[in-house]
């Protein structure tokens, strides 16, 4: 299985996941056109994707999908609650509207799906397989679920939100009802609650770890980055080849597993 991220913070997400010939974007959170020039860029075709699978309904990770859908056919997967808050629902034309089930398959690719703790109707996180490799996908949540701990194990990699840094956060200009709702059960992981859960996902099985949905404005690639080291140091030596940062507006490492 190939994976990379297209662009991957508050003001954008989309990632790419490829097993033999099928392809998927998991959301699509920035211009179709931006999309189809990074997937071009990366070798990659846009008339080649068999679906994009939205985690919810938030502008930053459907904002291009309706545009790509339609110009290519792709069929869009997500929650059945989250179609009720999709914008886009009533003018997509309904052959290419699919609703997640446990047992979905496209391709290669099955799917194991689990809730987040987000401000959004349905919002999941994933566990993508394919090949025998397990690759979770988990960002846009406040605090760590009874489902991800369930759906998150003997993982091959992980992409992990770790949206912010609490000082910095409380710190810096955002509105204090906005800082609430950040922090909040309902808002997004800090880099703290990410290198808790990873301390305990990765005791028994260490795998590449990408860090996601960063917040420009309460984060930086470096503090997230050394927030998490240290949690991986103390797993397993090498700790540097595991751990990677996805770029808030460029492709990040391409990960073949
Ligand atoms: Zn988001
Ligand atoms: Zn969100």
């Amino acid at each position: 299985m190939e994976f990379f991220t297209l662009a991957s913070s508050s003001s954008g997400n989309c990632a790419f996941a490829k097993s033999g010939d099928t392809a998927i974007l998991i959301d699509a959170g920035i211009a179709a056109a931006k999309i189809e020039q990074t997937l071009a860029e990366q070798g990659e075709r846009p008339d080649k994707i068999a679906a994009i699978l939205l985690t919810h309904e938030h502008t930053d990770h459907i904002a291009g999908a309706a545009r790509l859908a339609v110009r290519y056919g792709i069929p869009v997967y997500a929650s059945p609650k989250t179609w009720s808050a999709l914008p886009f629902a009533a003018a997509l034309p309904p052959s290419l509207k699919r609703e997640f089930t446990y047992d979905m398959r496209l391709g290669e690719f099955s799917f194991e799906f689990c809730k987040t703790s987000h401000d959004a109707v349905q919002p999941v996180g994933l566990v993508v397989q394919a090949e025998g490799k397990r690759l979770g996908y988990v960002t846009d949540t406040g605090t760590v679920t009874r489902g991800m701990l369930y759906a998150l194990h003997d993982l091959d990699a992980l992409v992990l939100e770790a949206n912010h840094d609490r000082q910095m956060l409380m710190q810096g200009p955002y509105a204090p009802f906005l800082k609430r709702r950040v922090a909040g059960l309902s808002g997004h992981l800090a880099n703290s609650q990410a290198a808790e859960l990873l301390a305990r996902l990765l005791q028994k099985r260490l795998c590449p770890v990408m860090l996601a949905h960063l917040s420009e404005t309460n984060n930086t690639p470096q503090t997230a980055y050394q927030a998490i080291l240290p949690v991986l140091q103390r797993l397993g030596g090498g700790a540097e080849k595991w751990l990677a940062v996805a770029p808030a507006h460029a492709p990040s490492v391409r990960w073949t597993l």
